[in-house]
């Protein structure tokens, strides 16, 4: 049997990352500041910790871990990362995290350690046309993300590329695009796009408006989790170390996904923009490279990662107290 210990387990990623792990025969060991919102860990052993002191990660990791999955970071949505009051904090905390991380799993022999970075790296200049942005790998440099979330995730790519030459870290680098779908935040100010909009639709009647930030022309590609976690295990039984862009290139508007939710739960719904932090005016993973080294890319439309995500934010809605 095969041990996986999973950093940042009672996040979205993290706690579906867990299941996808134990229904393929490992014993995980999960680890987290709090236990998952909506959901009961399936993990073997989950240890409440705090990643940012290095007595926490020396007690947790183990010379026995085959893997090491690196997904703990303090981060949230485009209302937490871009409003510039967390800046501090998300770098400090995010940084120390991996610096603690890269050490003790090059003390312990790790086998191989993923860590997941962010599309949020990529040069604010290469994303102004909503129509044509460019996420391609190697167009990381020279170097301009739009946040200092993303800059953090640039500098820690780095800090595990290093770790790789010069101690031999065995390391897979993904760097995600808008994960989305069942069991993630929806209403707690830490949703992304997809939640907030299904929630909004779920909130509204037939006929109904919603709030959209800024004009809703910007663009965005979504990933549905299942397709992450199948890229990201194929990306740890693989011999390419990336970074490579996990995500989808089904490119849409905030507009669009909105039509998308509303179709999905049957209503018709009013756009109201407003203003709101917006991030790049445009996004869209490029899937060359994953293609080219592990012969993947997601084959499931949006609409559909969109209707499993309405389904159960819809739930939640219907099972708050009435007003
Ligand atoms: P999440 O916020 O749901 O999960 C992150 C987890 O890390 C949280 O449960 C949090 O409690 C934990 N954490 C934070 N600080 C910690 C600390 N000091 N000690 C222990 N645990 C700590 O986020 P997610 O959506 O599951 O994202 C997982 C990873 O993927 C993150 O590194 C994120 O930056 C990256 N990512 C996610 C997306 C996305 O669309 N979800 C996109 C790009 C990158």
């Amino acid at each position: 049997m095969k041990t996986a210990l999973v950093l940042g387990a009672g996040g979205f990623i993290g706690n579906h990352l867990v299941n996808r792990l134990k229904d393929e025969g490992y014993y995980v060991r999960g680890v987290d500041l709090k236990y998952n919102e909506y959901q009961e860990s399936s993990a073997d052993e989950f240890v409440i910790g705090d990643l940012t002191d290095p007595l926490v990660v020396n007690n947790i990791f183990s010379p026995d871990l085959d893997e090491v999955y690196q997904l703990a970071a303090d981060m949230s949505g485009a209302g937490y990362i871009f409003n510039g009051e967390n800046d501090a904090n998300v770098m400090h905390n995010s940084a120390t995290i991996n610096l603690n991380v890269v050490h003790y799993a090059t003390k312990y022999k790790a086998k191989k350690i993923f860590y997941s970075s962010s599309a949020c790296m990529y040069p604010e200049h290469n994303q102004l046309d909503p129509n044509n942005p460019n996420c391609e790998e190697s167009s990381a440099y020279p170097a301009n993300p739009d946040s200092e979330y993303g800059w953090e995730k640039l500098f820690s790519e780095r800090l595990y590329l290093a770790y790789h030459r010069n101690y031999g870290l065995n390391v897979r680098i993904a760097r995600f695009h808008n994960i989305f779908g069942p069991l993630g935040s929806w209403n707690n100010g830490k949703e992304k796009s997809p939640a907030a909009i299904c929630r909004k639709v779920a909130q509204t009647q037939d006929g109904g408006e919603i709030e959209i930030w800024g004009d809703g022309e910007q663009t965005r590609s979504f990933l549905y989790i299942d397709e992450c976690l199948e890229a990201v295990r194929r990306l740890m039984e693989s011999d390419f170390s990336g970074p490579v862009n996990i995500g989808s290139d089904e490119m849409v508007t905030i507009n669009k996904l909105a039509d998308i939710a509303a179709e999905v739960a049957g209503k018709t719904i009013i756009k109201k923009h407003i203003s709101g932090p917006l991030g790049v005016r445009g996004r869209n993973s490029d899937n060359k490279l994953i293609k080219e080294k592990l012969n993947w890319s997601p084959n499931r439309p949006l609409k559909e990662g969109i209707t499993k995500t309405y389904i159960w934010i819809n739930q939640q809605v219907n099972s708050l107290p009435k007003a």
